[in-house]
């Protein structure tokens, strides 16, 4: 719990901060860029000059694009929680990964019949599901398999929300995995172990907020040359005539024992 808190009030810190901050910054850099672009038309003679200003102008780039991730971070726009369907959802992203991910990758799934729906931001599912494959793709350099798996559960154990049934989705990759102490800071705000200009370390921390708000829980486990696990819980939006769905799951208890 502690830890979490601590999770929390850092994320706020950092969100507030960059809030503050990346707007400005970016207005400054724009200032840079366009001096730099103007320096650049007038500058056509010596090509060593020519160079160091492109290499310079690509770094201004790149800072912009840190800064307007960092502005989506920090504006986190309420979300939008909506049903979602599983099965009319899945197929659209799927082929969005394919491509995304590359032909040396494998894409997988394994949907569950009979899913639920759950209650959730569109746009923000998406976001999250594509940014634990790109990170899966980084961990595996020569390709590999990433598996999508969504069944339902039972309540994650110590929940406290009896009754409430969550769909589980796991995404699991056969990457290089992660040491236990890069597992034990995956979610925190600007951990990265990607080069400079590769990663921001705000992929999973935006993750976890985003599975945070929706009332679910993330957990991941990792084995380092074997690969790793995200398991996304989602609480399952009860169906219409609500009654017949505790008759159904009191069945299945019985029959799996
Ligand atoms: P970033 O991708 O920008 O580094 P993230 O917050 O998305 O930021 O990830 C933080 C770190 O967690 C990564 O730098 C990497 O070390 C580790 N990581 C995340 N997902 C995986 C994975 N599937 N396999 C191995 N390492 C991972």
């Amino acid at each position: 719990l502690e830890l979490s808190l601590q999770h929390a009030s850092k994320l706020e810190a950092v969100g507030r901060l960059t809030g503050g901050i990346a707007h400005d910054f970016n207005n400054m850099l724009s200032i840079v860029i366009g001096n730099l672009d103007l320096v650049k038309g007038s500058l056509q003679s010596d090509e060593r000059v020519l160079r160091r200003l492109e290499s310079a102008i690509e770094g201004a780039h790149r800072c912009a694009e840190l800064t307007s991730r960092l502005l989506a971070f920090s504006r986190r726009s309420p979300l939008q929680p909506r049903a979602l369907e599983f099965t009319s959802f899945m197929p659209g992203l799927v082929k969005l990964l394919e491509r995304t991910l590359g032909e040396r990758i494998t894409i997988s799934t394994d949907l569950a019949e009979e899913l639920p729906d759950v209650c959730v931001d569109h746009a923000q599912f998406e976001a999250a599901i594509i940014n634990l494959a790109v990170n899966a793709r980084d961990a595996m350099p020569n390709g590999g398999r990433l598996d999508i798996r969504i069944q339902r559960r039972a309540p994650p154990e110590q929940d406290g929300r009896e009754g409430t049934r969550f769909v589980e989705i796991s995404i699991v990759d056969t990457g290089r995995g992660m040491s236990p102490a890069v597992l034990a800071r995956v979610f925190e705000p600007f951990f990265t172990t990607k080069e400079v200009g590769k990663g921001t370390g705000l992929g999973l921390s935006m993750v976890y907020g985003f599975v945070q708000q929706s009332g679910g829980i993330i957990t991941v486990d990792s084995s380092p040359g074997q690969g790793t696990r995200f398991v996304i819980s989602l609480p399952a939006l009860a169906k219409q005539g609500s009654a017949s769905e505790t008759v159904d799951q009191a069945a299945r208890v019985e029959t799996t024992g």
